[in-house]
């Protein structure tokens, strides 16, 4: 095991993690190679009475996979990506996505993945794992068969997804209650489809502000409730920025099948805006292993967040013109950054399509920002019933899933991070009437008043689990009695207790 330290030449770049509004100073940073490892940084942490936080990518939006003066468990040496010629495939907790689509890809297999090729396996699927291919295979953690988990009493364990498993309860509650809570997994087991390598992605944008509530109401409408599940897709509505790459609003999607049979389909969906598109793009992926790592995933310019270099760098730099495409967090840059999300309740209509283009259209300009509102489309294998047996995740019902997002380009600039702030936060409560819920994996830790007492957070994970909250901390109970692996929105242990003899009847 290797660890590093305050002091350490490595320790600035070491302790950076996706999220620049956080600049956390861990006491120690431990790089585990496997479970061995996992077990001593454990024991570490135990002896020096070090709070543990646990980093596979560091992309949790709130932060929560490090700390300050905390032992940070890290996981990202463990990046094996091994399949077999069944298509069952072993996945370090560390890989990264861009490299697991392409092991997988080589292999003839399709992964669930989400759209970001540098957000690492360990948290994405434990988050459920939205992604480009999810109404075709189910969230990430549908194509979960087993782990292998290091728990709190540093005892490693290999579960499976199956009802004679002693501890598949561990299992549903891995699959979609987010990182961090039950363990430290070093391992996930996939079992993977076929894939005949044929993908094409759409691209459709529109300039014009007045485009954006049709669009929005025209993706509505069609894109969740469509039949075809090859096709995934999202749409998203940005506020309009002088100089801006974002247009007023963009619908894209991946699909897997060919160009001719998108290109049918998808115009049909979008019956009374497609005309008015001011650009269009189809393209097929044909050699999917070329792309560069970071757009493996989905390969879309819009899908992938952070400030574009040009507002980067006309802020830190105003002497600089910078050409060429826009850096993002995908390509391990990290921006401060604010995201919510919500589900919509089952009257979202016109009316919340108009509070969207109000809010957005009215927000006084940000040019050191990029901000907007994401639909993600759901449905598909996503909501299959048979899969709450086997994952926490509650709101597969939902036709789609709104993600607010708002990147800045200056950390250091106090006055803008408020801005950026109270715009998510009063854009998420503008919208209260209309929605319900959260994803873990787009978490916001501001979602109630007081998230830091003990009712509060209990409140704020009732957000994001629903009923599932109460099961999820008895799980907790078992696995982690303590409370060891406790952080901000970590799931608190309901430890059983058996009854007393004073017990009333
Ligand atoms: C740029 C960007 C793009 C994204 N795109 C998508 C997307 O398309 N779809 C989607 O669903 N989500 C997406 N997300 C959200 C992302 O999936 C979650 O933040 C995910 O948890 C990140 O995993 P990570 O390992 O990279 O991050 P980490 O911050 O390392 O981990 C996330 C959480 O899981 C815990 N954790 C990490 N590894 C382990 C482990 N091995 N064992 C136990 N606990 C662990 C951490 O403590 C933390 O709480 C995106 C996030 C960013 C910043």
């Amino acid at each position: 095991m290797r660890c590093i330290e305050p002091g350490d030449p490595a320790y600035d770049q070491d302790r950076r993690i996706a999220n620049a509004r956080f600049d956390y100073r861990p006491r120690r940073i431990c790089y585990c190679a496997n479970a061995g490892d996992v077990r001593e940084a454990l024991q570490l942490a135990r002896n020096e009475k070090l709070r543990v936080r646990i980093r596979s990518g560091g992309h949790q939006h709130e932060g929560m996979c490090s700390g300050n003066d905390v032992m940070v468990v890290d996981l990202s040496e463990i990046d094996n990506v091994d399949v077999d010629s069944n298509g069952m495939a072993w996945v370090g907790a560390g890989a990264t996505l861009a490299s697991v689509y392409s092991t997988v890809w080589g292999a003839g297999r399709l992964f669930p993945g989400g759209g970001c090729g540098d957000v690492r396996v360990g948290g994405l699927v434990q988050g459920g794992g939205w992604g480009p291919y999810s109404r075709l295979l189910g969230l990430t953690c549908d194509r979960l068969a087993a782990f292998r988990i290091v728990t709190a009493a540093g005892q490693q364990i290999e579960v499976h997804g199956t009802t004679t498993d002693p501890n598949h309860k561990l299992f549903w509650a891995v699959c979609g209650a987010g990182g961090g809570n039950f363990g430290v997994v070093t391992e996930f087991r996939f079992n993977l489809p076929r894939f005949d390598g044929v993908l094409t992605s759409f691209t459709a944008t529109w300039n014009d502000l007045r485009y954006m509530g049709p669009v929005i109401n025209d993706w509505r409408s069609h894109f969740p409730h469509d039949i075809e599940l090859r096709l995934t897709s999202f749409c998203r509505a940005s506020t309009v920025e002088a100089g801006s790459p974002d247009p007023a609003a963009v619908v894209a999607g991946f699909f897997v099948g060919n160009q001719p049979t998108l290109e049918k389909m998808v115009p049909s969906l979008l019956p009374n805006t497609w005309r008015y598109a001011t650009k269009i793009e189809f393209s097929p992926i044909h050699e999917a292993s070329a792309l560069p790592d970071s757009r493996r995933g989905f390969q879309h310019f819009h899908y992938q967040p952070g400030p574009p270099a040009t507002i980067l760098r006309a802020v830190t730099e105003p002497a600089v013109t910078v050409a060429g495409p826009p850096t993002s967090t995908c390509d391990g840059v990290p921006y401060p950054h604010k995201v919510s999300s919500c589900f919509p309740v089952p009257t979202f209509g016109a009316d919340a399509v108009r509070a969207i283009v109000d809010y957005l259209a009215t927000s006084p300009s940000e040019p050191a920002a990029r901000r907007y509102l994401s639909f993600h489309s759901m449905g598909g294998r996503m909501a299959d019933p048979s899969r709450h047996q086997w994952s926490c995740f509650y709101y597969r019902d939902k036709p789609f899933l709104l993600q607010y997002q708002a990147w800045w380009a200056d950390r250091n600039d106090d006055a803008l991070t408020k801005r950026c702030m109270d715009w998510i936060r009063r854009f998420r409560e503008s919208m209260k009437p209309h929605t319900e819920g959260s994803f873990i994996n787009f978490p916001d830790r501001d979602l109630v008043p007081n998230p830091e007492t003990p009712e509060g957070r209990k409140a704020l994970l009732r957000q994001y689990y629903a009923v599932n909250f109460e099961p999820l901390m008895r799980t907790k109970g078992l696995y982690d009695p303590e409370n060891f692996f406790d952080f901000e929105m970590g799931i608190p242990p309901e430890v059983a207790t058996e009854p007393s003899d004073t017990a009333q009847s």
